[in-house]
């Protein structure tokens, strides 16, 4: 079962950003308000992440870090349906079995208790969930190999940090590295989220995008293109609160992008589409930065005809 628990992790687990992202997606789904992400080493060495959401009752510590054990789905027709951002129950598995994963939790009115390779202890916390992963992949060298250096590492936990943090602009994150703080979000609006995140080139050539039909719903901030050079990581999309990489959406905004402007310019965004959950199939892939739209030639000319008028009104 180790070695089962150890090949299905090297589907969901990487790199150290993977780990930080099914976490943070954990914490996030356990309704916390605020979040604090500490990585050393760039995440290999050491991640922890302690939220104030729900917790985990001691009965279910166990059971948590076991394959395919969620409490977010309780039958097929949910699965199709799912608004929460895990449902596959095997995030916490998978991490335990490549690299040591400490557990502690603590729900409302009961006291908080740990668990370590399947021993389970008191522990003194407030209400939430902590959790620190230290040593990844030192279980599996092969793996550990393909990581880069702790800089880059590093960098791929903030990526990821900030695709979630500007989806749940409602929640405080509060990031250290090396033990040094290097980023604080207080919790706001997603209008002074955009604007605390977003670099300057952004902010002072940004239209707003907000178009809707009664099936789907489109609004954020695109980027009108800048003397400054491209910043590949303003490219922000998200569907149903789900950071996504899409061709389709992608083709659309470019389609945009070039009808209006005549040039090549890359398309800088962060934009929000929500849909029917049950017009989109969120479970292509278990790293889940894949979607499928049941209608997507619908999909792209509604985002097309969006973003075209968002950015023609200002050139005209
Ligand atoms: P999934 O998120 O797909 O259910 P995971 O392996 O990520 O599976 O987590 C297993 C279970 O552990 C979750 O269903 C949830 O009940 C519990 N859990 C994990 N992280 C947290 C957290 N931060 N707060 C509350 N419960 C959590
Ligand atoms: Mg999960």
């Amino acid at each position: 079962d180790q070695l089962i628990s150890q090949i299905a992790a090297g589907e969901v687990i990487e790199r150290p950003a993977s780990v930080v992202k099914e976490l943070l997606e954990n914490a996030i789904d356990a309704g916390s308000t605020h979040v604090e992400i500490r990585l050393d080493g760039g995440g290999i060495k050491r991640i922890l992440i302690q939220d104030n959401g729900c917790g985990i009752p001691k009965e279910s510590l166990s059971l948590a870090l076991k394959r395919h054990a969620t409490s977010k789905v309780r039958n097929l027709d949910e699965l199709e349906s799912i608004s929460s951002l895990g449902f596959r129950g095997e995030a916490l598995a998978s991490i335990a079995s490549v690299a040591d994963l400490h557990l502690s939790s603590k729900v409302e009115g009961s006291d908080g208790f740990s668990i370590f390779k399947e021993e389970i202890t008191p522990a003194a916390l407030k209400k939430g969930t902590r959790i620190e992963v230290t040593d990844l992949f030192y279980k599996t060298p092969a793996r550990r190999k393909f990581l880069k250096g702790e800089p880059t590492e590093q960098a791929h936990c903030l990526t990821c940090i900030k695709r979630i943090a500007l989806a749940n602009p409602e929640i405080d994150f509060s990031v250290f590295a090396n033990g040094k703080g290097v980023l604080s979000l207080p919790p706001s609006t997603l209008e002074a989220r955009l604007e605390r995140m977003m670099p300057k080139e952004f902010l002072e050539a940004h239209r707003t995008v907000s178009a809707e039909t009664p099936s789907v719903k489109l609004y954020g901030w695109v980027c009108l293109p800048t003397a400054a050079k491209t910043r590949t990581d303003c490219q922000y999309f998200y569907v149903n609160g789900r950071f996504v990489k899409d061709k389709v959406l992608t083709h659309a905004l470019r389609q945009a992008y070039a009808d209006v402007l005549h040039g090549s310019s890359q398309p800088l965004y962060c934009l929000f589409l929500e849909i029917d959950p049950l017009k989109v199939d969120v479970n292509v892939h278990p790293t889940k930065n894949e979607v499928r739209f049941r209608d997507s030639s619908a999909i792209h000319q509604f985002v097309f005809h969006a973003v075209e008028n968002a950015i023609s009104q200002s050139v005209l």
